[in-house]
């Protein structure tokens, strides 16, 4: 039995999507696929909360534009009209509990963590819902389950839960099973699970790669495959570099490395279920689903250039603490990271010297990271400086850090094309180094670095 998550990214218009339910047709029976919203319903779910507290008459044209959105796809997707009545009652029931919700909200003037949980999973069930009556139309006997009835079991932490895992497991095994052993097509929601009080919790942005991840370990499946609208993982950004190639195999390090910086293939918590059971993650393209795509496994072989990818990532700024002696006095460190996390700002990550510390933020989060030192009493710095001109470079490949000679490989394209290096980060990862540039130099810096590793002969 395998594990299918289908990304929202293909999830995009009617003729997209009713290839995708072709494949899952043809390939689904007695398998889980765990969804993701269609494309861009999060966002309209996150965006309309604004509109609903800013004035209730917004919200009717907010669940009438998602209405329309979903009954669209239907249209395409679920040729009988039994089953589509069927659809827009379901359809129409949970719209109509997303709609209290969006009253509530402009009620009680005040969008909670937990509201905004809830809220932003109803995606993810109308995509269920479709995806269920769009194969019930066609003859193949499919069901959706929410996370809620069957106990994908959260740490109730709104915004960026974990799950369960063994409660989970036992929970999903004793629901699910007996669908599988009927040859069920089964849809799970992704995103989201539910706390031990009974609230939504979601994964964060971008989670239902986690989720899908927590259902293939729960129900021990033989891999997850992961659906989406690129081959996998690449050797760079072919936006940057057109000469980019795919890679086949990569580690769970190599691959959670880089969907940390760049790379927005996989959410970057999808490897953490995976290791202890040692499970395959295999990316498919849907328009090429008989490619080779990424496999990522718990080893990956090393190529004579050790580098498997450089990535890149321009969602970076820097907060730079000025103090002398950082090193020799003690809790300097942990004043300035707890007062940015007290102020809900996350670090990327921190690069130390003697008199500096340098504080990696995403661009978004630089003011109110320093507005929010700036205020620390007693004052634990001589000086504050912002930085917004970066960008990050990291090369990643498994026995980077053993083998002799790839970083000055690596700094001696980046000067061979006069571009100079900020910053560095080298030994946190066996299997990754990053380095700041100017965010100018950044396009000349990544192809200088992929043609001395790849062997393509360009330098600009
Ligand atoms: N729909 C959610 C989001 O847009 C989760 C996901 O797509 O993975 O963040
Ligand atoms: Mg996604």
């Amino acid at each position: 039995m395998k594990v299918i998550k289908i990304g929202g990214g293909c999830l995009t218009d009617s003729e997209t999507i009713v290839h995708i339910l072709e494949l899952v047709a043809h390939r689904g029976q007695g398998n889980i696929f765990v969804l993701s919203a269609l494309n861009g319903v999060t966002d309209t779910l996150i965006e309309g909360m604004k509109g609903a507290l800013a004035s209730e008459d917004n919200i009717p044209h907010l669940i009438s534009h998602l209405r329309d959105k979903h009954r669209s796809v239907a249209r395409h997707l679920i040729s009988n009209y039994k089953d589509y009545e069927e659809f827009t009652r379901d359809l129409d029931k949970s719209l109509s509990e997303l709609e209290r919700y969006y009253y509530g909200l402009n009620f009680t003037r005040e969008i909670t963590a937990r509201l905004t949980d809830v809220i932003s999973s109803y995606g993810e069930r109308f995509a269920v819902e479709l995806f269920a009556s769009g194969l019930n139309c066609r003859g193949i006997n499919a069901t959706y389950c929410m996370p809620e009835k069957i106990g994908l079991s959260t740490d109730g932490k709104f915004g960026d839960a974990t799950a369960k895992l063994r409660k989970t497991s036992k929970n999903l095994q004793f629901h699910l099973t007996p669908l599988i052993n009927e040859r069920m097509v089964i849809f799970v929601p992704g995103f989201f699970g539910v706390s031990e009080q009974g609230d939504i919790t979601t994964f964060g942005r971008g989670g239902s790669d986690y989720s899908a991840a927590v259902v293939a370990v729960a129900m021990q499946a033989e891999v997850l495959e992961v659906w989406k609208d690129v081959d996998g993982f690449m050797s760079a950004d072919p936006k940057f570099v057109p000469e980019a190639q795919l890679i086949p195999i990569l580690s769970y390090e190599e691959a959670a490395e880089l969907s940390y910086f760049g790379a927005k293939i996989l959410h970057p918590r999808t490897v953490e279920p995976l290791r202890k059971s040692k499970l395959k993650i295999s990316i498919k393209n849907t328009v090429n689903p008989d490619g080779p795509g990424s496999l990522i496994t718990a080893k990956s072989p090393r190529p004579k250039h050790v580098i498997k990818s450089v990535a890149h990532d321009t969602d970076i700024s820097i907060i730079k603490v000025h103090a002398s002696g950082v090193g020799a006095r003690p809790g300097i460190l942990a004043l300035v990271a707890g007062k940015l996390t007290e102020s809900e700002i996350n670090i990327k990550s921190v690069v130390t010297s003697q008199t500096c510390i340098s504080l990696l933020l995403a661009r978004e989060d630089l003011e109110a990271g320093y507005l929010a030192l700036k205020h620390l009493k007693p004052r634990p710095f001589r000086r504050l400086e912002r930085v917004d001109d970066v960008a990050l470079v990291g090369i990643v490949g498994e026995g980077l850090a053993q083998r002799k000679g790839i970083a000055a490989r690596c700094f001696e394209a980046v000067a061979g094309c006069n571009v100079n290096v900020e910053m560095i980060s080298f030994g946190p990862s066996r299997v990754a180094l990053y380095f700041l540039v100017k965010n100018k130099d950044l396009h000349s810096a990544v192809n200088a670095i992929h043609s001395t590793f790849f062997s393509v002969p360009r330098c600009q």
